[in-house]
């Protein structure tokens, strides 16, 4: 007889927040799910499980995506959610959010109401460009902060607008760059080589033990762990040099021609990917696999002068 057991997946659902969606950025009540893993036997549950995390799902757009249960100050019934406004969720689930919020809608009217006036501001569309460059940049500290600032615009003298308006519109820029470069690895994962070289190292570990099979010679204790070990080095260095090169063909042949249509910014590409491969919670299977590889994809870039080695590294090598 047998006894089946193992672990099983396991879901709660604490509720409703109001949280910005990343996909289609707009702030939407948003299903919260806890996944606990649990023992059984038989399929029946033996605990309640081990917490493993929550996720999000936007009513909008339907996606789905990992969430920090800590950033809400409580979760609403789905009947209550649906009863009040996304203001009076937000101040239930979420008040950091609203208060985000109300600080775009303040600029945007300040935005207006120096378009419209009689004696029109200099700076007027300067300020309504900078305050729609900044939208949405607000879960990010450094762009609250900006926000911030631009809500003072009016208390603020012409020099201290002009340098306002100068580090946003640096902002801008590195924002811009940095969101180009996620959605080209989002793009690129899906053809990134994941388990490239398997064949190769499998064929590898195969031969020697074909070599013990066909010579009678080699059939003792020494010849026979000696050709285990072989195979086993031989294999895992046929693997990795398998995997190397497709990863290369692949960044010669797809990464480097695409980003370079798309103007992507290669030194962004890497500083994320960096970034990913440190911190691995809630990224997806094939980005992961991609951040993975990070070390070789910059020195393949380095090597086509598509990122551009510090000159005081350089330096530093030369020491
Ligand atoms: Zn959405």
């Amino acid at each position: 007889m047998f006894i089946v057991w193992g672990t099983k997946h396991k879901t709660r659902e604490p509720g409703i927040v109001g949280d910005r969606c990343p996909t289609c950025r707009s702030v939407q009540p948003m299903v919260v799910t806890d996944h606990y893993e649990a023992g059984h036997i038989y399929w029946i549950s033996l605990t309640q499980g081990t917490y493993k995390g929550s996720t999000m799902r936007c009513r909008s757009c339907g996606g789905e995506f990992h969430c920090d249960k800590n950033d809400y100050t409580g979760f609403l019934p789905p009947v209550a959610a649906q009863q009040v406004s996304v203001d009076e969720l937000l101040q239930g689930t979420n008040p950091a959010l609203l208060e985000s919020v109300e600080m775009q809608a303040n600029l945007d009217l300040m935005a207006m109401d120096q378009g419209g006036g009689q004696v029109a501001d200099p700076d007027a569309q300067r300020f309504s460009q900078a305050v729609e460059m900044m939208r949405g940049r607000d879960d990010d500290e450094e762009g609250k902060a900006l926000m911030l600032r631009l809500e003072q615009w009016q208390t603020l003298d012409a020099a201290g607008r002009t340098q306002l308006l100068e580090e946003v519109e640096a902002y801008g820029d590195q924002a811009h760059r940095a969101d180009a470069a996620i959605a080209f690895i989002k793009q690129m994962s899906t053809s990134h080589p994941g388990y490239a070289g398997c064949v190769a190292g499998f064929l590898a570990f195969g031969a020697p033990l074909l070599l013990f099979a066909a010579v009678p010679a080699t059939h003792d204790w020494l010849w026979g762990s000696l050709l285990v070990v072989a195979a086993l080095i031989f294999g895992f260095v046929i693997m990795n040099r398998a995997s190397h090169a497709r990863i290369r063909g692949w960044v010669e042949r797809k990464l480097i021609p695409m980003g370079d249509q798309r103007g992507v910014d290669f030194t962004y590409l890497i500083g994320i990917l960096y970034h990913l491969s440190q911190n691995k919670d809630g990224v997806d299977e094939k980005i992961r696999d991609m951040s993975q590889n990070v070390e070789l994809i910059t020195a393949i870039l380095i090597e086509h002068g598509r990122i551009e080695v510090e000159q005081e590294e350089a330096s530093l090598r030369d020491v």
